[in-house]
């Protein structure tokens, strides 16, 4: 008999309400992809590298126009400088930058804090490597989720090794401000305490605000690794390439573990994104505002619905409060708006340790105009 190491871990909840969706015919709006195809520029890059001989092993480390193209990218929209070659590291997707960075680091009973809801890739990973996920939930106020600090202060100890950090936040929507990041360094000063942050959506921030990472700071750089993914920035997330960017030494340790989980990355893709990024500059820019015009769409769309959200501030995924509707906790409410009413959605309470009491789901507004608009329709009969 085979002893599980992870005994309590099923299926990821978005293979569970996307496979569900399939089979009921109902709209998906669980698991998080756009319904649309990257830039034609982007796939014409990819067409040429195909053809032209781009097809076998990419350096480990990655394509040295891409490394440079995402150095150039983080010096124009974060304003600080990365060494492309000791400092950058693209990965197959975040989920492997996450995965390497957390087997590299994390060693037998450290203790990492998450915030609870917490993408739910990071508990497995922490505890392969004999680690311990510590879960401070989100305080939640005003249908605004931020950092408890009182709570995140009571959980650090002697054991924490690492935070994980996902801002701009998935499932909420939560982003941080500058006060944020410097009470963060103020709280790690100190310690010996990295940070891994997750900040795959990085470009889709809205209401004028503009996403600060930790990379950014002074003081919190030098114990971050930044972990992103060109996934949800090129409605690409077939293609799972993202990267990562930490100090050299940090950077030294996760490619000692990067070389073996995947070796390399899809090469022609990499110097497809390399082409694409140094043409279009400006891309992010407008990525924003595409998914802050689909965020107003489905949220003047879901008031005509008994559901209640507050505009998320990011990302593309909307929190909705289904209180007024059903009393069935999250879990069994997704299944049945699902199957009754063919609009599949996330709960929340899989990404939390305590049970989540609030009524929420999550909403992908990745989606075609059409898509949304038939959404709204079949919620408004709820
Ligand atoms: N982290 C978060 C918070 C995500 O939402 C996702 C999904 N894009 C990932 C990591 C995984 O990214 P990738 O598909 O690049 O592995
Ligand atoms: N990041 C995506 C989401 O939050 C899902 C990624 C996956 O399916 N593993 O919906």
């Amino acid at each position: 008999m085979t002893t599980s190491k992870l005994p309590d871990v099923g299926t990821t909840i978005f293979a569970v309400m996307s496979k569900l969706a399939q089979d009921t015919g109902a709209i998906n709006l669980s698991q998080g992809f756009p319904s649309f195809d990257p830039p034609d520029a982007l796939l014409e890059r990819v067409a040429f590298h195909l053809k032209n001989g781009a097809n076998q092993y990419a350096p480990s480390n990655g394509v040295m126009d891409l490394l440079e193209a995402i150095a150039a990218k983080i010096e124009t929209h974060q304003q600080y400088s990365v060494d492309p070659a000791e400092e950058l590291t693209v990965c197959t997707g975040a989920t492997e930058g996450m995965f390497s960075a957390i087997t590299a680091l994390i060693r037998r009973d450290d203790e990492v804090i998450l915030f609870d809801p917490a993408y739910d890739a990071y508990e497995p990973a922490i505890r392969l490597a004999g680690g311990k996920a510590v879960h401070v939930p989100l305080a939640l106020s005003d249908d605004r989720f931020s950092i408890d600090w009182q709570h995140l202060t009571s959980a650090l100890s002697n054991k924490t090794r690492a935070i994980v950090l996902n801002f701009p936040h998935n499932p909420t929507g939560a982003v941080l401000d500058a006060s944020d990041l410097d009470q963060l360094a103020e709280l790690v000063r100190s310690r010996d305490t990295l940070l891994l942050s997750d900040e795959v959506y990085e470009h889709i921030v809205f209401d004028g605000r503009k996403h600060l990472s930790l990379g950014a700071h002074e003081e919190l750089r030098e114990k971050t690794l930044v972990i992103s993914s060109f996934g949800k920035t090129f409605h690409a997330t077939g293609w799972k390439v993202g990267y990562v960017a930490a100090p050299a030494e940090l950077t030294r340790e996760f490619r000692k573990v990067h070389q073996f989980a995947t070796f390399s990355v899809n090469t022609p893709v990499q110097h497809a994104l390399a082409d694409f990024m140094s043409a279009h500059p400006d891309f992010y820019d407008e990525l924003s505002s595409f998914y802050e015009q689909k965020r107003e769409r489905f949220v003047d769309l879901l008031a005509e619905t008994r559901l209640r959200c507050a505009p998320t501030p990011s990302t593309f995924f909307q929190i909705v409060d289904y209180s007024a509707v059903s009393d069935l906790p999250d879990t069994e409410a997704a299944i049945e708006m699902t199957e009754k009413h063919g609009v599949a959605a996330i709960p929340l309470s899989v990404f939390c340790e305590k049970p989540f009491t609030g009524q929420r789901l999550r909403f992908c507004f990745a989606k075609s105009d059409a898509e949304l608009v038939e959404a709204a329709k079949r919620l408004a009969r709820l």
